[in-house]
């Protein structure tokens, strides 16, 4: 008899996007001639830089002819895409990061998603609430965790952001082996100063533990004080796994191009304790579970690095925070907190009741989906995430009706 990994059954049945879209779906049967303006899901909706086609064509061209065309690929990358990430995202912030601890991938979501499948099932687990919930998902799924009671799973540390601590979450009070950190962070939009993010490093120093670090959105970041990388902390090289991903900063989301840098100074322990290079068990696991990112995807995201690449990606950037800054601004003066769109693409505000309820009110007086914040966690509810993925007409358009049916 095939048996069922039982861990799935613990997984909360109603996921966020499907109880979002059963209520859009209603809302549009009832409203037949309506039309939506969609602010919910951080999907980006500008067309990739040029410089990234142009590398696409001339790559799948290349496809074309015996002599230039490209098979398997190696699994952790090209060498000319994860020299150009060594270079670009960290040698020149002054990080010691080297080409060979990048392993390029699909995506951020299926990295940090795998990462835990290197470490014990017995690990402590502490994740931040609200968040991303595809930590707690692949956790659940991995049987490190009972089953949930009232949103929340036991035996995982949740790791709380409210409006007293900006969301930014204060460290565990009981210790932890496996830390997941997201900034600037979805769905919140708040983003960790450096000496934040130092009493992280000292932390998982001091504790033995590894942080898994999430910064596909810090392309977005603004105030040029506010690190770019972990490995910007001292001593983050021996504890910290940091995720990117070109989906947001330069629109491949559809295309699919990521990566995960693992220094090679990273460690974990056996039962018995002795030390393991974590960059070796996850090129272990790289290699045999995956077999590269396409090619011409591989130079399309190299092209970023370009001249003209960096200029349209910034460009790129700049008109999501210009709707982003908007949105704020527009929220603000509606009398409502927020938090975020400031040095993220989302902006985190405070629905001074229930988040389904305004959520409701959203969809039915102004016909704008934005996503519920119970959806991301219980410190989530009596907040709603809007993002600013989206066009300059239909943000308009959108706060325009919000401040219609608010104000
Ligand atoms: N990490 C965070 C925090 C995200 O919000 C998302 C997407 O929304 C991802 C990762 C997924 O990135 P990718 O498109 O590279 O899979």
């Amino acid at each position: 008899m095939i048996k069922i990994n039982e861990n799935y059954l613990k997984l909360q049945a109603s996921y966020l996007f499907s109880d979002i879209a059963r209520r859009v779906a209603a809302h549009q049967q009832a409203n037949p001639q309506g039309d939506l303006i969609k602010l919910g899901i951080g999907d980006v909706t500008r067309p990739l830089p040029d410089a990234c086609i142009q590398a696409f064509h001339r790559a799948v061209d290349e496809m074309a002819d015996e002599a230039s065309f490209h098979g398997y690929g190696p699994e952790q990358g090209y060498d000319f895409l994860r020299e150009a990430i060594a270079k670009n995202d960290f040698q020149a912030l002054g990080a010691d990061i080297q080409a060979d601890e990048i392993f390029v991938s699909d995506g951020a979501k299926c990295d940090s998603g795998n990462f835990q499948e290197i470490f014990a099932t017995d690990i402590r687990v502490a994740i931040p609430d609200p968040v991303y919930p595809v930590y707690v998902d692949t956790n659940v799924m991995a049987g490190r965790t009972g089953e949930a009671k009232d949103g929340r799973y036991e035996g995982l540390v949740y790791l709380e952001g409210t409006k007293a601590n900006g969301f930014i979450p204060a460290l565990p009070s009981e210790p932890v082996d496996l830390i997941y950190l997201c900034f600037p962070n979805n769905p919140t939009g708040a983003m960790a100063t450096r000496e934040q993010l130092q009493q992280w490093v000292d932390y998982a120093r001091d504790h033995k533990a590894l942080i898994l670090y999430d910064a596909a959105y810090v392309a977005f970041i603004q105030d040029p004080d506010l690190p770019r990388s972990i490995y910007e902390i001292e001593g983050a090289r021996e504890v910290a796994v940091e995720f990117r991903s070109f989906s947001k900063n330069a629109g491949f989301t559809g295309t699919r191009c990521a990566y995960t840098v693992v220094p090679k100074s990273c460690m974990a322990w056996t039962a018995g304790g002795e030390a393991v290079a974590v960059h070796g068990l996850w090129n272990r696991r790289h290699t045999t579970k995956f077999n590269s990112v396409s090619y011409p995807v591989q130079r399309a995201a190299e092209a970023v690095y370009s001249e003209a690449g960096q200029e349209q990606v910034a460009e790129l950037v700049a008109y999501y925070m210009t709707n982003a800054r908007y949105i704020r601004e527009q929220m603000e003066e509606l009398g409502y907190d927020c938090i975020g769109g400031v040095n993220s693409p989302y902006i985190w505000i405070d629905a001074k009741g229930d988040s389904w309820d305004f959520f409701d009110t959203l969809l039915n007086r102004a016909e704008v989906v934005c996503t519920p914040g119970a959806g991301f966690g219980r410190c989530g509810e009596g907040y709603i995430r809007i993002s600013a993925f989206n066009s300059r007409d239909n943000v308009e358009r959108a706060m325009a009706r919000i401040r219609a049916a608010l104000g």
